[in-house]
Parts: structure tokens; C-alpha cells; sequence
């Protein structure tokens, strides 16, 4: 096989730039390890930018999203029983997060690769990557039915999830990691329970954080802060639903949380992960092969589909006019979004979590959100990170 992208791994960031670069014109083929199935019936993340929705609108990959996702502009603060709302869309723009699961943009952008002509393998095994820094690098794989293949391109790219293989194809001492433990777990829970409030919910309890996040009419997602090394055993559903209750309720009693059946159930590190440079001759990394941010602030699907943008515009460029600038600047020009991003998470696991360390960060934790309560200025410049710059 010959082409000119061989992209690793079909996940939001694979899928983007795929879809991308097909419609400049450029051959891509697609390798993803996971069955077609598996992907599309992942649940992971369920928030998008109001800019990744728009990338994907100009590229006519929305009409789905569109008609389907919700629009919030409102996130709600509990701190001791007390809520507040911040209206982050009226402070910045009118601009929204769009509530639609990470599954169902994987299912649209596969069902628009196939419709467009597109070249994608499932349940492939083995990928090896070689010759990256030589002008035509192979990659190779393992059909589903057995078959050794190989491909020759001009550029791979790594889009294979924080285990990456294309990442760990690069010379060990090459790329600098910048690792950060923010020392916090999350139960992370997935339900069959309609949502039991119109806004995402981030609630300060002297037990630990508990947020409730959106994602259907029928499918909830909720976190509570539990000891990184916890083990979901010790978690049988009626005291995930005991806790939920107890952490997000108010002072007066009013608020009564709706169970279903609880579908998943993990425990998330609180961790970041930056590697620098995100290329390697011409292999270039997208999304989480090359930065894992935590979950709060909702980022990491929009960072991976950033990632996909800026590479299918430098591929464009290098395609249509010979120009290398942007292929150049690809890490410098991903890089930069990412880091805004690894410090507002980071403010923002600050500002929620009362347990950590010491009765100092508590406290700073409660000054932040008295701040974001009281001031319009902070509450404008949380609005324009949260909903995303
Ligand atoms: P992935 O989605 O991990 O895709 C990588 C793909 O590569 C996968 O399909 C995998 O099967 C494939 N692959 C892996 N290895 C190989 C191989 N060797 N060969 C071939 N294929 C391979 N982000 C947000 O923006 N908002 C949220 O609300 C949010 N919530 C989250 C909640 C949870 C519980 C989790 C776990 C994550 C959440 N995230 C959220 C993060 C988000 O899901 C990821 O950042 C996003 O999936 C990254 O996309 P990606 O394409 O880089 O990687």
C-alpha cells in the first residue's frame, strides 16, 4: 500500500485530521486496533468546544451534533450546601460548550470517512512504525485476518491514545515528558439515570469533590474525589448513590438526585502528561499520544481535535505549495493551546477540591470560588478558558 498519511489510531484526533485531510485531497489510510463496534460504543468524554464544534461545521461534519447536541451556558457551584451559577456563554460572547458524546462524534466522522472515499482498518494488531526520520516512513500491522501489511507513506500520524505506540516508537531521550500527579482520584461513574439538574454541578464537600456532568436525556456522568489508590471494589452502587447525595446536596434539603443503573464504574488518577517536541522526523503526535490533561475543565477531546486541525493545515499547505512552515511549527503551534489549557485545569483542581494536602489550599480553594462568585472580571476570564479561548 502507498499514501501519503498513515494515520495510527481512530479516535477524535485520527478521526479529525482523516476527515480533514481527505477532503484537502490528501490519501490517507486509517489503522485502528479496536473493532469498528468498539470504537463507536466507547464512552469517554461528552463536552465540546464551541470552536471544535465550529471546525467541524466548516468541514460539514456537524449536521448530526447540530440537531442532536444541547447547548449550556450556565455551570453551578456548591460550596457547604450553598449554589451559585456562573452564566459563562453571557460573559463570554454567547459562546457554548455542546453536550454530545465522544462515541457519537467517533460514529459521524467514520461514517463520513466511508461516504467520502476513505481508507480505514479495524481490529488491526502489531502496528510497527519504521524509517521515521527518512523522507518515506512504513507503517506495518497485522490485518483481522491475519495478514502481515505494510504501508509506505510521507507522514505518520500518532494518533493511538496515551499508550501510544508511535509515541514509544521515538528514540528513548528524545522527547521531554513533563509529568504532573495532582495527587487526587476520581470514581468516575456512568449511569442510565436522566440528568437531575439542567447544569453541570462542581460541589466543594468537606468529604471531597463530587461533580455531576451531563451528557444525555438518559446517560449521566458523576465524579467524587476518592484516594488515588482506592479500588472501585470498595465502591457497590447504593454508596456511590449515598455519597453523590450526601456531597451534592443543599443546606435546605431540596435537592434529591435520580438513580438508574450504573453502567461504569473507574477510578481516574488526577495526572497530567505533556511530551515536547510532538513530532519526531516525520512522525507528528496528536491528542493524548502526546498530552493527557485531567478531565476537569473538559478538555482533552477538544485539545486532540485542535491537534488534527492545525496538522491537516499544515499537510494542506506542504500539498498544495511546497511549504514546510507549518509542519515546522506544528508542536510550537499545539503546544501552546495545550499548556493554557494544563493551567486552567490546574486552577480550576484547585479551586474544587477541599481535601488536598493542606488546610491552606482549602482555604485558597474557597477563595477562588468566593472570588468567581462575587467578581464579574474573574468570572469573565473563567468563562473564556472554560468554554475555551
Ligand atoms: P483516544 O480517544 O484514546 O483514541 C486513540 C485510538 O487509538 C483508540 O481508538 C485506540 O483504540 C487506538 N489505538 C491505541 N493503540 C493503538 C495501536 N497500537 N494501533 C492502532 N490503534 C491504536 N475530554 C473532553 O474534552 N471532555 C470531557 O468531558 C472528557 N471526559 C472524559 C472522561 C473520561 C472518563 C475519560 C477517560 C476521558 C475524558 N476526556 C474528556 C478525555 C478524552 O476522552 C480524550 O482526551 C480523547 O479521547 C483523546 O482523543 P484521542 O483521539 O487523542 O485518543
Amino acid at each position: 500500500v502507498k499514501s501519503a498519511v498513515a494515520v495510527v489510531g481512530a479516535g477524535p484526533a485520527g478521526l479529525t485530521l482523516a476527515n480533514l485531510t481527505l477532503q484537502s485531497g490528501i490519501p490517507c489510510v486509517v489503522l485502528e486496533r479496536s473493532s469498528r463496534r468498539e470504537v463507536e460504543t466507547r464512552p469517554r468524554a461528552g463536552v465540546l468546544e464551541h470552536r471544535s464544534v465550529e471546525l467541524l461545521e466548516r468541514h460539514g461534519l456537524a449536521d448530526r451534533l447540530l440537531a442532536q447536541a444541547d447547548r449550556h451556558g450556565t455551570c453551578e457551584f456548591r460550596v457547604n450546601g450553598q449554589a451559585f451559577q456562573v452564566d459563562y456563554a453571557d460573559l463570554y460572547g454567547g459562546r457554548t460548550h455542546y453536550v454530545y458524546p465522544q462515541q457519537e462524534v467517533v460514529t459521524d466522522l467514520i461514517a463520513a470517512f466511508i461516504e467520502g472515499g476513505g481508507d480505514i482498518r479495524f481490529s488491526v494488531d502489531d502496528v510497527t512504525l519504521h524509517d521515521l526520520t527518512s523522507e518515506s516512513p512504513r507503517v506495518a500491522w497485522t490485518s483481522a485476518d491475519g495478514v502481515r501489511d505494510e504501508i509506505s507513506c510521507d507522514f505518520v500520524a500518532g494518533c493511538d491514545g496515551f499508550h501510544s505506540v508511535s509515541r514509544r516508537s521515538i528514540p528513548s531521550g528524545y522527547l521531554q515528558e513533563l509529568v504532573h500527579h495532582h495527587g487526587i482520584g476520581w470514581l468516575s461513574i456512568l449511569a442510565e439515570a436522566p440528568p437531575s439538574t439542567k447544569a453541570i454541578i462542581y460541589s466543594l464537600h468537606p468529604d471531597g469533590f463530587a461533580g455531576h456532568m451531563l451528557r444525555s436525556s438518559t446517560v449521566s456522568r458523576y465524579y467524587l474525589q476518592v484516594d488515588p489508590s482506592e479500588s472501585v471494589d470498595n465502591w457497590p452502587d447504593d454508596r456511590v448513590w449515598m455519597e453523590l447525595q450526601k456531597r451534592l446536596s443543599l443546606a435546605d434539603g431540596s435537592w434529591r438526585l435520580t438513580t438508574g443503573k450504573i453502567t461504569e464504574k473507574r477510578i481516574l488518577d488526577m495526572r497530567s502528561h505533556v511530551v515536547e517536541p510532538m513530532s519526531y522526523g516525520r512522525l507528528y503526535l496528536l491528542g493524548d499520544a502526546a498530552h493527557i490533561i485531567t478531565p476537569v475543565g473538559a478538555k482533552g477531546m477538544n485539545l486532540a481535535m485542535n491537534d488534527a486541525a492545525v496538522l491537516s493545515s499544515a499537510l494542506t499547505e506542504y500539498y498544495k505549495a511546497g511549504d514546510e512552515t507549518g509542519l515546522k511549527t506544528y508542536s510550537d503551534d499545539c503546544l501552546r493551546r495545550v499548556w493554557r489549557a494544563q493551567e486552567f485545569s490546574q486552577w480550576m483542581v484547585g479551586m474544587i477540591h477541599t481535601s488536598l494536602d493542606t488546610p491552606f489550599q482549602a482555604r485558597l480553594a474557597q477563595a477562588r470560588l468566593e472570588h468567581l462568585a462575587s467578581s464579574k472580571a474573574y468570572a469573565a476570564s473563567f468563562a473564556e478558558n472554560y468554554v475555551g479561548p
